[in-house]
């Protein structure tokens, strides 16, 4: 084993992480005077935080000496409680990134193989390849769908876990009950299934799956929640797994310990408390979704179905020009190499904004 020529440095690294490229922070806005900057980059909910929230914070940041509950106790039994589902099959973590990277390395040895579709969350391929895995990326069909039967067909006896994003970020479109279930009669069940369901609130898509109900009956299914996108805690660092007790445990058994911290616990349980005050935040955003759609279609867009708080703009080589445009006028967006770019529903003003550059770009 040789040093890195970069940093000549003597100290041996895993192969998988040396060639893994350095994290790439987003752009920051620049700022432009007289010009409002909206940042619809990173599907963030751009409400700030309900003031039963900030007190239960500001309430629990008198015991910051302490250390956090480990176990996560109260915020599980909270969890339990909202959907109904034995506490010991709720398993937290920092985010449910950091979950998807805990059941990845429970489940994989090195050269296991994880198969999910491509294009869809970029930490998808990231926790793979940490874990030493191997990812298997099945191409999106032409609506910027799943195409599970060739995701069935990529399984081999080296796959531990199937990721499925349901609404897939970044295309939109969510996986629809009755195609999951005719995949899974056909997943050995030794393969866990990751249901990933960042946007499930979203969702208004009578066919969609409905991941709690597939998941009481399957045992090697598991779901996947977050406190970041529909209850606006994305700093916070909280999210979850529904899962069956051994997945479970093995997930609590691969976390960092007090991972969670105490504030995220506290703010967590007090969101759950504000449920009907933050679905109405979330019908809001369904609203304003669902006008920003139907302004493009007027103006002649082919888009995929988005059941997410975020638009897809699949312009493959014009993606670049689009972010520009969308740039110039104060919008930062994210582009996606060469498929697309995709825009999180924001404040209205935004999403106005988003319209009028749109129309100028002209429809595709
Ligand atoms: C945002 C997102 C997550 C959740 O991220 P955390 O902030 O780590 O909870 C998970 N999956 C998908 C597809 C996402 O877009």
């Amino acid at each position: 084993m040789t040093s890195d020529p970069e940093t000549s440095s003597p100290v041996r690294l895993r192969e998988v992480i040396s060639a893994m490229p350095d994290y790439q922070p987003g752009k920051a806005a620049a700022a432009r005077p007289g010009v409002r900057t909206y940042k619809l980059s990173s599907n963030e909910n751009p409400y700030g935080p309900l003031p039963s929230v900030l007190a239960a914070i500001a309430d629990g940041a008198r015991s910051i000496n302490r250390y956090p509950d480990m176990a996560v106790v109260a915020l599980r039994e909270r969890i339990s409680q909202a959907l109904d589902v034995p506490v010991e099959c709720i398993a937290t973590g920092t985010g449910s990134v950091a979950v998807l990277a805990q059941i990845v390395q429970a489940a994989c040895d090195a050269g296991d193989e994880v198969v999910f579709a491509w294009r869809s969350f970029e930490a998808y391929p990231l926790v793979t390849q940490v874990a030493g895995a191997k990812a298997v990326m099945i191409g999106l069909d032409a609506d910027d769908r799943h195409r599970l039967d060739a995701m069935a067909a990529a399984i081999t006896p080296r796959t531990r876990v199937v990721l499925v994003c349901t609404p897939n970020n970044p295309t939109g479109p969510c996986v629809h009950g009755d195609e999951l279930e005719a995949f899974l009669d056909t997943v050995p069940n030794d393969v866990i299934v990751v249901l990933d369901e960042a946007y499930v609130e979203f969702v208004r898509d009578p066919e969609a799956v409905r991941g709690l109900e597939v998941w009481r009956d399957r045992p090697n299914v598991v779901v996947l929640r977050t406190f970041s996108k529909a209850y606006g805690l994305a700093g916070l660092r909280v999210g979850y797994a529904v899962a069956h007790p051994p997945v479970a445990s093995a997930v609590r058994k691969t976390a960092a310990p007090f991972g969670v911290n105490s504030l995220a616990q506290v703010a967590a349980i007090a969101s759950l408390d504000a449920f009907d005050e933050l679905s109405e935040r979330v019908d809001s955003l369904v609203a304003e979704r669902d006008r920003v759609v139907g302004a493009l279609t007027d103006q002649g867009w082919k888009l995929a179905r988005s059941d997410a708080n975020f638009i897809w703009f699949g312009l493959r080589a014009e993606s670049t020009a689009f972010a520009e445009a969308c740039e110039a006028a104060g919008l930062i967006v994210r582009v996606l190499g060469e498929d697309g770019v995709r825009v999180t529903i924001g404040e209205a003003a935004a999403n106005s904004r988003l319209i009028e550059v749109a129309e100028a770009f002209g429809a595709r």
